[in-house]
C-alpha cells in the first residue's frame, strides 16, 4: 500500500517515515504540483480532514493508496491554548520555525514565567476510497523561557515533555518517538489500516 503524505513539512515527513518502515510513504509533492490549502478549520481535526481530503481530490488512481494528513501544534493553557491551530502561523502567515518559536518564548518572557504545562496535539486524517477516518495522539508536558539542542522541530527545544528535564531538542530522537503525540495518533493509524 502507498501512503501519501499531505503535508510539506520536513519534519513531520522524516518522523511519520520512520514510523512506516515497510510502506512505500510520498509526499505529495513529489507526486503532484504543491498547491496551497486553506486551513479554515476550527479544530485539528477539520484542518487535517481538509488536507487529506484536498490531495486525495486530485489523484488519478486511488486504488492502494492511502492519503494520510497530520494537523498539530502546541497548546499552553495560561494562553488560551494558543498557539493551538494557529502554531504554524504563530509569527504571522510567512514566519519560519524559529520565528514562532521565539515568539512562544517571548511571550513566557513578557510574563516572568520560566516554565509552564503545556502539551501537542496531532490529528490525523486517513482518506481511502471508502472513508476518511480520524485519530488524535497528545504529549504532554511543560515550555520554558529558552531554546535548547537541535534535535526534532518546531517548538521542540522549548519543549519538555512529562518525567524528563531536557528539552526534546536535547533528548535522543528515540525518545520522542516513543513518547509523541505523533507516534501516538500513528500507532492508532496502523491500526486502522493493517
Ligand atoms: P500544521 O502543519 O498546520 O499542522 O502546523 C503544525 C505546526 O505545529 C508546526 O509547524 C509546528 O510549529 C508545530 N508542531 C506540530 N508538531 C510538532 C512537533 O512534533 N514538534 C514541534 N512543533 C510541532
Amino acid at each position: 500500500m502507498k501512503i501519501i503524505l499531505a503535508t510539506s513539512n520536513k519534519g513531520k515527513i522524516k518522523e511519520i517515515r520512520e514510523s512506516f518502515e515497510d510502506c512505500e510513504v510520498c509526499a505529495y509533492g513529489d507526486i503532484m504540483e504543491s498547491f496551497e490549502i486553506k486551513e479554515d478549520g476550527k479544530t485539528f481535526k477539520e484542518n487535517a480532514i481538509i488536507k487529506a481530503k484536498a490531495i486525495f481530490d486530485k489523484l488519478e488512481d486511488t486504488k492502494n493508496c492511502i492519503v494520510l494528513s497530520d494537523d498539530s501544534g502546541i497548546s499552553v493553557p495560561i494562553f488560551n491554548n494558543a498557539p493551538g491551530i494557529y502554531s504554524a502561523r504563530y509569527a504571522g502567515i510567512n514566519a519560519t520555525a524559529k520565528d514562532n518559536l521565539y515568539k512562544l518564548i517571548e511571550d513566557l518572557k513578557k510574563e516572568g514565567i520560566k516554565k509552564t504545562t503545556a502539551f501537542y496535539t496531532a490529528a490525523m486524517a486517513i482518506a481511502t476510497d471508502r472513508a476518511i477516518f480520524t485519530v488524535h495522539g497528545w504529549m504532554h508536558g511543560e515550555v520554558i523561557d529558552e531554546a535548547r539542542g537541535d534535535n526534532g522541530f518546531g517548538y521542540d527545544p522549548m519543549f519538555i515533555p512529562e518525567g524528563f528535564d531536557k528539552t526534546l531538542g536535547e533528548l535522543d530522537e528515540n525518545v520522542k518517538k516513543k513518547l509523541s503525540h505523533r507516534s501516538k495518533a500513528i500507532r492508532l493509524t496502523k491500526k486502522l489500516i493493517f
